[in-house]
């Protein structure tokens, strides 16, 4: 990045809240994207929103620890600071962002952080009823993290609206929940998941697969269009008036089966706010249908996890 960028890098807290002080001021309303770096088009989506609905927009960029568990991908995680700063800096032609916050881990946990829950010691935020289920099957402290380091991320920027993608569906859920629990004076918008032309949901995780395995997990984006193309048929062209929840599995599972080097963790069918499962899915309420997917990652005998989401309405 240049120094004659107006992009600011702030490092600490206290230089946020002195940015965020200035806006406070001039009463400049702020949208806030936290992301965990490496990003993309997907991220981008989000600022470009931000961009478009507030005076100022500031993008915290940070891997946070407390949302992985010890077996889980932590240091290997993608890290791209350079190019993500490059990307911030040079993408947005009509209205630049404003500020990238950066933080050290021990700015975000003075106390430190280990990763094992039960020698963590401090105040973290848990959400009950939402975290549990999906992904907080395999992840059982999975929210836990996020919901502390959004709630820390809230506190330091105070912002008008945060910004979250609809490609992490019970993310979305856990952080409204949180917002209105802890009636922080924040707007939460969920945008759009952003694809790949061949469906594939963008992800910073997708830099762990060749070629040919985004390929082939294009597959997951269309088995569950299988389900909703199934449910849609059901409404539409047979006057159903709700459609069984198992069917719509049965069809997602059938497609991504045919890559036998893919295993399915779950395919649910889930209420919209609560994330309960659905027997049923009707009109009007409609469900959100999820899953988890891990493919072979490149060069290694491990599985990348992938997730994906569609709203059926
Ligand atoms: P992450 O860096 O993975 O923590 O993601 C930061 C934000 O970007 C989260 O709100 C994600 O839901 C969002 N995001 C990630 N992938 C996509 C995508 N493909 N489309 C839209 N938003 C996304």
């Amino acid at each position: 990045m240049t120094s004659s960028s107006k992009i600011q890098i702030l490092r600490t807290v206290q230089q946020v809240r002195q940015w965020r002080h200035q806006s406070l001021i001039n009463n400049q309303s702020v949208g806030f994207v936290p992301t965990m770096g490496a990003l993309h088009q997907g991220h981008c989506s989000l600022v470009a929103q931000s961009l478009k609905e507030n005076d100022k927009t500031i993008v915290s960029i940070f891997v946070n620890p407390s949302q992985f568990a010890p077996h889980e991908d932590l240091n290997n995680y993608p890290r791209t600071l350079d190019r993500d700063l490059e990307i911030l800096s040079n993408q947005f032609k009509n209205k630049s962002i404003d500020a990238i916050f950066v933080p050290k881990i021990s700015e975000m946990y003075p106390n430190g952080i280990v990763l094992e829950v039960d020698k963590q010691r401090g105040t973290f935020v848990t959400v009950h009823g939402s975290s549990e289920q999906l992904e907080g099957v395999t992840r059982p402290q999975f929210f836990r993290g996020v919901a502390t380091i959004v709630t820390k991320l809230l506190n330091i920027v105070q912002p008008t609206r945060v910004y979250f993608g609809q490609k992490d569906a019970q993310q979305c859920v856990v952080i409204k929940n949180l917002v209105k629990d802890l009636i922080i004076p924040t707007e939460v918008r969920v945008m759009p998941t952003l694809r790949e032309s061949n469906g594939l949901a963008m992800s910073s995780r997708n830099e762990y697969l060749s070629k040919e395995i985004k390929d082939k997990s294009s597959i997951i984006y269309k088995a569950l269009c299988n389900g909703e193309n199934y449910y849609n048929d059901k409404i539409i062209n047979h006057n159903q008036n709700s459609v069984d929840s198992k069917k719509i599995i049965k069809e997602i599972y059938d497609l991504i089966k045919q890559e036998p080097d893919f295993d399915i963790e779950y395919i649910a069918v889930s209420h919209p706010e609560t994330l309960e499962d659905l027997d049923q899915v009707t009109p009007g309420l409609g469900a959100i249908v999820s899953c988890a997917v891990k493919v072979p990652k490149e060069n290694s005998n491990e599985k990348a996890r992938l997730i994906d989401n569609i709203i059926l309405q």
